[in-house]
């Protein structure tokens, strides 16, 4: 019998944002690989093995997957959002191109979810409505120079940014170097959003000028999300205001 490894994208938290390709997957899984809290998310049936890890190990968790497909066996390796957004697929890729030549011949796919980019800004209104960018704000895989130098690059070009990985208790002062580098090229009414646990019971939502913004405002479970100098703020009485980035260029 082959084994198949499909690797999949939870989404951001609710299940109506779990694609069907997804849920299909996981209904048909004999294993599912991930970090704790993901794996957590996956429902038990009988039939299906769950093997949580810890963040740290997503090489060794990618080969434990590989070596499971390799026996015949039908794994899941999950993520949450969608698995090629800093998450495990480039993991899995990177243990098979360094691997046994046999596991370049498993039957591997990619499953997408939803980003939490993508359902934040879904909330907010349509802040991602003309050009971005997309950062990682941990410095646990690159040095901070990079990170440093795409923000100053970003904001030369003017795109709305994304940012992932805003701030962890392991790196508190990262997230209020880069809220200080982006204060001081920005204008000060240039709106900043802070989208947190979206699609989850603990979802909250804030949007704030720049020059208000404070390093607090951002945790782990937090996009968040830079307008560009044209996006604009809808206020409403009753309801949260919009965020969009017009289609053109005024
Ligand atoms: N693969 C995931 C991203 C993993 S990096 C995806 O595509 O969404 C983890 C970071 O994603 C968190 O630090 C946070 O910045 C963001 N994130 C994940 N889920 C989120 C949610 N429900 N609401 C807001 N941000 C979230």
């Amino acid at each position: 019998m082959s084994g198949t490894l499909k690797i999949i994208g939870l989404g951001p938290g609710s299940a109506g944002l779990i694609t069907p390709d997804v849920k299909d997957a996981l209904e048909t899984a004999t294993d599912a690989i991930g970090y704790f809290p993901y794996v957590a998310r996956v429902i038990e049936r009988s039939g299906l093995t769950i093997h949580g890890s810890d963040n740290r190990v997503e090489l060794q968790r990618a080969k434990q997957a590989l070596e499971l497909a390799g026996e015949g066996r039908h794994v899941v390796v999950v993520s949450s959002g969608d698995p090629g957004v800093f998450a495990m697929a480039s993991a899995v890729f990177e243990a098979v191109e360094n691997g046994p030549l046999s596991w370049r011949e498993l039957d591997i796919s990619v499953l997408p979810g939803i980003t939490a980019m993508l359902a934040a800004a879904a909330r907010l209104g349509a802040p991602l409505g003309h050009d971005f960018c997309v950062i990682n704000l941990s410095d646990n895989l690159k040095p901070w120079s990079i990170i440093e130098t795409r923000l100053r690059l970003a904001m030369e070009a003017d795109f709305a940014m994304a940012f992932y990985n805003p701030r962890s208790k392991a790196r508190p002062e990262g997230f209020e170097k880069a809220l200080d580098l982006l204060k001081s090229a920005c204008e000060k009414e240039r709106l900043i959003m802070f989208a947190r646990a979206v699609s989850t019971p603990e979802e909250s939502l804030l949007t704030v000028a720049l020059s208000d913004a404070t390093p607090d405002m951002a945790d782990m479970r937090t996009m968040v999300l830079l307008g560009s100098r044209q996006t604009r703020l809808i206020s409403r009485e009753n309801a949260a205001p919009i965020v969009y980035t017009p289609r053109s260029m005024r």
